[in-house]
């Protein structure tokens, strides 16, 4: 098995609202149809074809899309894999139908092509296995969402989408932007009880290092400027004594003026 990330997340808003910039994740395994784990915004769809393609991967071969929840900066992209199963939560197809919902980030209008497109499939419950891949409902972000628990290369890795979105919210073990706070800490919780290796829904891997044996007794070091240590009071709750970022996440947003030769270019990194 590989996992591939075709896009690392990167967290932001700005005054023109959420920038989206989600991860997505590419599973390939021998003898088996490539997988995609989310598959970005509407304003990464070329380069999402792009990514695919450097890899020798047309839309048509992609055997499945997990959709970990339906957000605009997930799941808008399905549609370009129609050979392609499309798996949902059933609590995350509740909560698209829920009238009362103000949930603005779900792409409600869609879901009536999702439906009858007749490739939609329905993971129900609190973990299972799709395509042969195991699943862990992680609600709270969305009362829906799933995210991946995979042993990948001798780790523990949870491909976590939005349960968990950043670095500070597993440090922290509480999610903000959250319809349930108490799911998503629940979640956060489930994930760092886990996992070694992290790819997170808006930054870029995280690592988790435990203590071995005595539940996070040791004290965190700080390796170098990149890292990030765990608040005191929260060492010892998993055992995780240290987490840090092994992959970051940059965009370069260019500006175009009427000059071209002064376009305006900002790098931005996780
Ligand atoms: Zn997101």
């Amino acid at each position: 098995m590989r996992i591939d990330i075709l896009f690392g997340g990167l967290s932001g808003r700005s005054s023109r609202g959420f920038l989206g910039w989600s991860s997505c994740a590419l599973i390939m395994r021998e003898h088996m149809v490539p997988v995609l784990f989310d598959t970005a915004g509407f304003n990464e769809r070329a380069v999402l074809l792009r990514e695919l393609a450097q890899r020798g991967i047309r839309p048509e071969d992609i055997g499945a899309v997990l959709l970990s929840h339906f957000h605009f900066d997930h799941a808008a992209n399905y549609g370009l894999f129609k050979n392609a199963f499309y798996y949902l939560h059933e609590r995350e197809i509740g909560h698209i139908n829920d009238a009362k919902s103000q949930d603005a980030a779900v792409l409600r209008e869609m879901y009536p092509h999702l439906q009858g497109s007749g490739r939609l499939r329905v993971l129900s419950g609190e973990s299972g296995e799709v395509e042969g891949l195991r699943w862990v409902h992680t609600p709270g972000h969305t009362p829906g969402l799933f995210s991946l628990f995979l042993e990948y290369a001798g780790e523990r890795w949870v491909l976590a989408s939005d349960a968990v979105k950043h670095q500070s919210e597993l440090i922290d073990g509480i999610a903000t932007m959250t319809l349930d706070p108490a799911a998503s800490a629940a979640s956060i919780a489930k994930i760092k009880a886990y996992a070694d290796i992290i790819v997170p829904g808006h930054d870029g891997l995280l690592r988790l290092e435990r203590s071995d044996g005595d539940g996070g007794l040791l004290q965190p070091e700080r390796a170098n400027d990149h890292d990030s240590l765990l608040r005191p009071e929260r060492v010892g709750e998993s055992g995780v004594t240290r987490i840090y970022a092994v992959g970051r996440t940059t965009v370069e947003v260019t500006v175009y003026t009427s000059d071209p030769h002064a376009a305006h270019t900002v790098v931005l990194e996780s």
